[in-house]
């Protein structure tokens, strides 16, 4: 059963915290370059949580890495700029970002972070790695008393430090291995789909978790990746949907699941349970088709091939952004059709 109640509310959301312009980052194969996150431009707010949805290879767990920095062989990030409390960054394929942004200025808590601690060492030791790479001159013991005292501070117990990842519960090292990702008070967090090995309780402690890493301002802000729309109407200030490498819509979460202006959009939606009145009587539907190759993606619209509202502008001409900074949809339907939801068109 989905969970769709917007349960929790995360303190309303500041100024801008990050501006990323005209990201472009591709995959190095035999074949030629696969583009995966193609001229992409957000913003967030700061103490927002901004979600970050589609299809399994739209590219949002690529644009993930390439916010976070952590982009490595095959994929490069050939270009674009990110602007993150007034520190600014322009990506370069030949020289790496700086290493310093990251952990303190951005952190990934990457998909499987569970899993992802070397069963050999306690989880203390990994603390104290996250801690020495910014600051090699803080002692073992310094650094184990810093984590144990941001685990307490979070309701946690400190003696999983001294714990191998084995001996807690899925449910425990997903929420110890989040506060340690967030040990350095990143002001951006991207967490790539934290919850998806959950089950729907352990999934509500840890969307608890992470809207007290924002209240207690210890994460300025947090890009949360999932494919799953239910999760993300719970936390999620904005959603923004990517389809091939784009985004395809952006805007506030409720707006989004109850007048979303992309016909993807509406196709995603109709695709989970969503127990809205309006919505809750319309059937459960796939989306008909499969995503396009990233290597080779059709001209125009991207989703021209799938979508029954494209029209012979949708197969030449890539769509306006119609809309602002806040809240867009890329759409020539969108475009005639302003203020209006795509839903009842589909
Ligand atoms: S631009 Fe055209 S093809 Fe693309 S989503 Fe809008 S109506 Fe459909």
């Amino acid at each position: 059963m989905i969970v769709m109640e917007p349960v929790l509310e995360p303190s309303v959301p500041g100024e801008i915290l990050l501006r990323a312009s005209n990201l472009r980052a591709e995959y190095e194969a035999a074949s030629g370059g696969i583009v995966a996150v193609d001229d992409v431009s957000l913003s967030i707010r700061d103490g927002e949580v901004l979600g970050v949805a589609g299809e399994s290879g739209c590219g949002k767990s690529t644009l993930g890495a390439v916010l976070s920095l952590t982009a490595r062989p095959p994929l490069y990030v050939l270009g674009g700029e990110l602007e993150i409390a007034g520190r600014k960054l322009s990506f370069d394929p030949d020289h790496a970002p700086p290493r310093l942004w990251r952990g303190s200025v951005v952190s990934l808590l990457p998909q499987g972070a569970m899993n992802s601690i070397s069963p050999t060492i306690r989880i203390g030791d990994f603390a104290v790695d996250i801690i020495r790479a910014h600051e090699p001159g803080v002692s073992r013991k310094e650094a184990i008393d810093r984590a144990a005292e941001r685990l307490e501070q979070l309701g946690l117990p400190a003696r999983a430090l001294s714990s191998y990842p084995h001996q807690l519960s899925g449910g425990m090292k997903q929420r110890v291995v989040t506060v340690l990702s967030t040990l350095l008070n990143p002001r951006l967090l991207i967490a790539d789909e934290p919850t998806s090995a959950l089950d729907v309780s352990t999934q509500k402690v840890m969307i608890e978790l992470l809207i007290e890493l924002l209240d207690r301002r210890l994460v300025g802000s947090v890009i949360f990746v999932t494919h799953d729309l239910p999760v993300l109407r719970m936390i999620a200030h904005r959603i923004a949907i990517m389809y091939a490498g784009r985004i395809a819509e952006i805007g506030e979460t409720e707006e989004i699941i109850n007048r979303a202006r992309h016909p993807y959009t509406g196709a995603l939606l109709a695709s989970v349970l969503v127990p809205e009145p309006q919505i809750r009587r319309r059937r459960i539907t796939g989306i008909s088709g499969a995503p396009p190759s990233l290597a080779d993606p059709p001209p125009g619209c991207r989703f021209h091939p799938r979508c029954n509202l494209a029209t012979d502008v949708c197969r030449t001409t890539q769509p306006p952004q119609v809309g602002d900074w806040h809240q867009y949809a890329a759409c020539w339907w969108a475009q005639d059709h302003q203020g209006e939801a795509v839903v009842s068109y589909l």
